[in-house]
């Protein structure tokens, strides 16, 4: 199994045929499958998965450290700080979940170089679900030896520094809906025609899913399996996350699909699109907080680059390119004002119990 969640058998599939015939084959056999298993299959299936073999990264959707290199830059002394908050550990353990084209770590390393002693201490490992993309980061990070592992789990014991942006999105949501005869689950089926169709079905719904009439809740199962994980280390962690989602609401219906910056249709071409969801960041708090892990957070992502001193890196780099002023002050605007990324994206902080408080998330 690749990454942290995925918790469908994708390593079974079976290339010859289509994943859309894979899918119907699936759905005939076993009635139908949940959201969460379609997006696992469509995102993450070995022969068409989206991730798996064309992730669409700069063309179906653009993140915040392929923006502007300011964000990995702030993000990777904000890193040198946090390991120096731990008693600068040596050696220590700096882990991406997702690291996608490898740009934000490429842009953290290369800041974190005014600290040699963090770059000597460190022991880069990356969890990533995509050989495509796995092998874009070998060639971004080649001078820091990264190590691949597939889950959290399999990370080595010891300090670590643990990062994901937009990593969280990814992770399948379950969607419950309450209608008038009660809790249901969103699934995918077979209409008359032959193609796929959403519907709903009884199930089990977690004790936790609360809403009113009409209303729904997307669940990720993953965010219990990565706080459990994060918990479960002996040695002091910090880990940072960053996405977009709500803070004091959890989300509903907000499974989305992308192809070439437009959203389409999720059911239409298993494979061809990204799917995401919104991260449910009062969940993981709350799910963490039960962990006993330290929370942090969650924080908007425009005040969070401002108190790591984002105005001041782009003046820096404005005064080094200057005929390039305004895409970059363009490009930092989009990081952070509130109607671009600023306040749609948070920031949250899960560490041991015990260390002190982590830069820009107070
Ligand atoms: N962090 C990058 C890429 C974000 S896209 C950036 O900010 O630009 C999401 C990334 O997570 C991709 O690299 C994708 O392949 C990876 N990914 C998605 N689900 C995963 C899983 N379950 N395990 C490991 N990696 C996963």
């Amino acid at each position: 199994m690749a990454g942290v969640a995925i918790d469908e058998d994708i390593g079974s599939a079976n290339g010859e045929m289509s994943l859309e015939r894979r899918l119907k084959a699936l759905i005939s056999e076993t009635g139908p499958i949940p959201v969460s298993t379609w997006m696992t299959l469509c995102l993450h299936d070995p022969h068409e998965g989206y991730y798996a073999t064309d992730p669409g990264l700069g063309r179906d959707f653009i993140t915040a450290p392929e923006t502007s290199q300011a964000f990995g830059e702030l993000i990777g002394l904000w890193c040198v700080e946090e390991w120096r908050a731990m008693g600068a550990p040596d050696p220590f353990i700096l882990c991406e979940l997702g690291p996608g084209r490898g740009t934000l770590m490429a842009d953290a390393l290369r800041a974190a170089s005014v600290a040699p002693d963090f770059l000597s201490a460190m022991q880069l490992v990356l969890i990533e679900a995509s050989p495509t993309l796995q092998s874009k980061q070998t060639d971004a990070l080649v001078g820091h030896r990264p190590v691949f592992v597939e889950s959290l789990e399999d990370v080595p014991a010891g300090p670590a520094l643990i990062l994901g942006n937009e990593f969280l999105d990814c992770l399948p949501a379950r969607q419950f809906v309450q209608t008038e005869s009660g809790w249901q689950e969103r699934v995918i089926g077979i209409d008359e025609t032959g193609g796929f169709v959403f519907g709903l079905a009884a199930a089990d719904i977690p004790a936790e899913a609360h809403a009113a009439p009409g209303q729904e809740v997307d669940l990720q199962p993953g965010l219990d399996t990565l706080v459990a994980a994060l918990a479960a280390r002996q040695s002091p962690m910090c880990a940072l996350f960053i996405d977009y989602g709500e803070t004091d609401a959890a989300p509903g219906d907000t499974v989305r699909a992308y192809r070439d910056n437009a959203q389409v249709d999720p059911l239409s071409r298993p494979g061809w699109c990204d799917i995401t969801v919104d991260v449910d960041f009062g969940r993981l708090a709350r799910l963490a907080g039960e962990a006993g892990l330290d929370v942090a957070g969650p924080v908007m992502q425009g005040p969070f680059l401002g108190a790591l001193g984002i105005q001041a890196r782009m003046h820096q780099l404005i005064q080094a390119n200057r005929d390039q002023a305004s895409a970059i002050h363009r490009a930092i605007a989009q990081l952070v004002e509130p109607d671009k990324m600023g306040a749609r994206f948070k920031v949250i902080g899960l560490s041991s119990p015990g260390l002190p408080p982590m830069t820009g998330l107070g």
